[in-house]
């Protein structure tokens, strides 16, 4: 789990510093309390763990029901370990390296197409640079967790429509390389672990994501909804025109057929002719004002917000977060969807632009790591926005 040095060489400090990591905070008379160690030995050893960086003091805690003397609070160093993110796309790969409190301590994008045979020596290649660059801190790099645009179920690859990473075992084969815990998971899932992360408001939410496909995460009562099979939320393949477009899926009509930004953009060339026409032309198209443009973007709307009522009927989240390019650029989309949740029965449910944005699913992979190593079930960040945002 964690590197033995120093002060935990021996099994009382493993048991003492777990104790630690379990819990938010702790003091050292409930560390006695649940190890069975005796007071005396439990200040010996967290006086070491501090003086070796791996814990700190947070000051006095809850006042005891008996109304005795405040205990101090212990709690891992939040700077003594890194988490690795990656997210990987068909035509780039991003990744996010930050602190144990989630403070970014880099974040990179590389515009270069990933596939089964160049991600394994791309993903080690960075971690290892990082490896070399944080030096000897006590917990070293955490874990590493890889967002993928598909479908996974227990740390595989199940169904990647756009690239061909499914034909590969990722987590073994990057196993094999580094030596350290490697978990991937579906990008809609870590970008709702993102946005519970820094919304302490709501238990249940959805995170709607529209790129080059359409999936949902599902938070339910604060917990992640997978599904059976890691399907949960799959909602790009939910029919909206039966006998319509074929979908890699084995469907036809779906409805990432019709709202991924790349079918959009893709609808945008064979309306204008072009099929060099970008995104970005597709963009300045409707705020000239383009009739034909505005028409498509139009029946869009219309198509994506049968999706999200989909997907609100089925889970019946609280709010809802929409992480699209599409919809980043042209927010009053965002009304007008509300416009047309307020003629139905989820005209309660409020929709909010992620602004995480492309960083939500890179944030979502440090929940993820973070979960894992500190066995707990929720993470909540308190970072300064501004810095979270700057690129
Ligand atoms: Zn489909």
């Amino acid at each position: 789990m964690f590197r033995m040095k120093n002060s935990i060489r021996e099994n009382n400090s493993i048991l003492v510093l777990s104790e630690i990591i379990n819990q938010p905070e702790i003091s050292r008379a409930m560390i006695s309390e649940l190890t069975g160690l005796n007071k005396a030995t439990v200040s010996e050893i967290v006086r070491r763990l501090i003086d070796d960086d791996y814990v700190i003091e947070i000051g006095p805690g809850k006042s005891t029901s008996s109304g005795g003397r405040r205990p101090i609070q212990l709690t891992v160093n939040k700077k003594a370990g890194v988490s690795i993110s990656f997210e990987v796309r068909y035509d780039r790969i991003s990744y996010l390296i930050t602190s144990l409190d989630g403070e970014k301590l880099d974040y990179t994008i590389e515009e270069s197409e990933m596939n089964k045979d160049n991600i394994v020596d791309f993903i080690t290649e960075v971690v290892e640079e990082v490896k070399a660059s944080i030096g000897d801190i006590p917990f070293g790099i955490i874990g590493v967790t890889i967002s993928i645009h598909g479908i996974v179920h227990e740390n595989k690859i199940e169904f990647t429509p756009y690239f061909d990473l499914d034909q590969i075992d990722l987590v073994s084969l990057l196993s094999e390389r580094l030596d350290m815990p490697v978990y991937i998971e579906n990008e809609a899932n870590l970008s709702a672990l993102a946005e519970a992360a820094f919304d302490n408001e709501h238990k249940s939410l959805v995170s709607f994501s529209a790129h080059t496909g359409i999936g949902a995460g599902i938070i339910l009562d604060g917990k992640l909804h997978r599904g059976y099979k890691g399907r949960a939320g799959e909602v790009g393949h939910t029919v909206l025109y039966p006998n319509g477009t074929s979908c890699p899926c084995g469907n036809q009509g779906c409805l990432e057929q019709y709202c991924s930004t790349k079918a959009v953009v893709r609808k945008f060339q064979i309306l204008k002719g072009d099929p060099s026409l970008t995104f970005d032309d597709l963009i300045d198209s409707y705020h000239q004002k383009d009739s034909s443009t505005l028409n498509m973007i139009l029946q869009f709307a219309k198509d994506f917000g049968i999706g999200l009522m989909n997907v609100i009927g089925n889970y019946d989240p609280e709010v809802v977060y929409i992480n699209s390019e599409l919809l980043e650029e042209i927010p009053e989309l965002i009304s007008l969807l509300q416009h047309y949740l307020s003629m139905t029965i989820y005209k309660n449910v409020p929709l909010k632009q992620s602004i995480l944005g492309k960083k939500a699913s890179l944030y979502g992979a440090t929940v993820m790591n973070l979960q894992e190593f500190l066995h707990v079930e929720n993470v909540e960040f308190s970072l300064n926005m501004e810095k979270v945002l700057e690129v």
